[in-house]
């Protein structure tokens, strides 16, 4: 075994042995260090460094894993510093499975954190406190929703009381929509029902958490597109996060808690397939199988959720194509979602689904693949480098003389309307994400 070298901080620490482990050796060493993947990582085309590409992560992995390395900031920086948009496994000829290396990674690092009582606070607060109860999410929603009423956000905007907010929350205050009332979202049917036909399918709708909250009306356009294509969609009860955000974050013993509540609500509902419509989550809910591989009698439930579970886009391909009411006479562009482009390969659907809505003009970006720097929160975690991302990625929009961006997560979602603001072009473009379109034309 090499001597430990440090890469920088005095203080850092080497994980245990147990930690270590964790690392899927033949995984890491399939990667052959070829560089293919370089030019499709958004943070190595913004710092051209090496550690900031997938193949200097894995070497980096690889330090760790056969202890060559510590477990340091700069370890943890360079893994933080990576959107997980996955781009690089499109590109890696080697099929290297990085969104799964860097998730441990990730969890090597909080691991470590914990065992030296280093873990901030907030992130309890935002893992264990918030995020595994949907009902305090709700809670959430309706106090934005209540600051939203009330004027607040319009009057701290005005006295620029905003810029007291840390600037990253500053700046996407301004692209959040109004949200539902609790009496609006009180008023949901549980089951909607195709109107003009018996349903051909029974639907699952899987909400997700914050897609719940701040875009709760695109929640309800998918389950009405989803009944004109004749499906009967239930909304089913005590469904939780998918568990993206702590798989991300390191957190996996929290996103396994939160797989085995979601598998064990579907099952009940018995339903013909589960359905999402945002990227981030769906890559998650097909990955549930990965997170149970020493547990074989979860796996094989998991398995079973996984086989049922598709985005929007993709059963609605599979379905005969919806007759349409309504032209919208626009010029329309598309914006992938990462994790639904590089993570499921889902990317002719959503394309093919804009074409079929009478009017439509639709115009292919540069680059469309390539991730907007939303990232979960890493708008919020890594600001700077994520609105370096983004104002690239409004120059290649602006080059599409579209007026909608439609886009199918809602993190995507918020960063396009972020981006407009922030290119000025609110008079010119809308961002919508792909199920609210399909609905106007409904
Ligand atoms: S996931 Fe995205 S940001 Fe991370 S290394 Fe791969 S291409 Fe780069
Ligand atoms: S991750 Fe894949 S593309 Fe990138 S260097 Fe390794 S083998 Fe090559």
């Amino acid at each position: 075994m090499e001597p430990n070298k440090q890469i920088s901080n005095p203080d850092c620490s080497t994980a245990g042995v147990s930690l270590l482990n964790k690392f899927d050796m033949n995984e890491i060493m399939n990667c052959m260090q070829c560089g293919f993947c370089l030019p499709s990582c958004p943070t190595y085309r913004q710092t051209g460094k090496e550690v900031a590409s997938p193949r200097g992560r894995i070497a980096l992995m690889k330090g760790v894993a056969q202890e060559a390395l510590q477990v340091n900031h700069e370890f943890e920086n360079n893994m933080y510093l990576c959107l997980g948009c996955r781009a690089c496994e499109t590109a890696c000829p080697a099929g290297v499975p990085y969104g799964s290396l860097v998730e441990t990674a990730r969890e090597v690092v909080e691991t470590n954190k914990k065992e030296q009582s280093k873990s901030p606070f907030i992130r309890d607060i935002v893992f264990n406190k918030i995020f595994k109860h949907p009902k305090r999410i709700d809670t959430l929603g309706t106090a934005l929703w209540a600051a939203q009423a009330a004027g607040l956000q319009t009057l701290a905007d005005k006295t620029g009381l905003v810029n007291m907010l840390p600037r990253p929350m500053a700046e996407m205050q301004k692209a959040v929509e109004k949200v539902a009332s609790p009496a609006e979202r009180k008023k949901r049917q549980k089951i909607v029902k195709p109107a003009d036909q018996p349903a051909k399918l029974r639907i699952g709708m899987f909400k997700g958490c914050i897609m719940d909250v701040m875009f709760y009306e695109t929640n309800q356009a998918t389950s009405r597109v989803l009944a004109k294509a004749g499906c009967e969609v239930i909304f089913v009860d005590d469904q939780a996060c998918c568990g993206a955000l702590h798989a991300h974050s390191g957190e996996k013993d929290g996103a396994v808690e939160l797989a085995k509540r979601n598998i064990e609500v579907f099952e009940k509902a018995d339903v013909d397939f589960i359905v999402n419509n945002a990227g981030g989550c769906g890559a998650a809910l097909k990955e549930y199988h990965h997170w149970f591989h020493d547990d074989p009698e979860w796996k094989e439930r998991a398995m079973a959720f996984v086989t049922k579970t598709r985005d929007a886009n993709e059963l609605l391909t599979e379905l005969p194509q919806i007759e349409f009411k309504n032209s919208l006479d626009v010029r329309v562009t598309y914006q992938d979602s990462c994790h639904l482009a590089h993570g499921q390969g889902v990317r002719n659907q959503p394309r093919q689904l804009i074409r079929s809505v009478p009017g439509v003009e639709y115009v292919e970006m540069i680059n469309a693949d390539s991730c907007c720097g939303s990232a979960g929160i890493y708008n919020i975690t890594n600001f700077d480098m994520s609105m370096r991302i983004l104002d690239d990625k409004m120059e290649n929009v602006k080059k599409t003389k579209a007026h909608l961006i439609v886009t199918s997560n809602p993190g995507c979602l918020l960063q396009m309307k972020q981006g407009i603001i922030r290119a000025g072009m609110q008079d010119e473009m809308e961002a919508i994400h792909i199920m609210d379109l399909l609905d106007r034309a409904l």
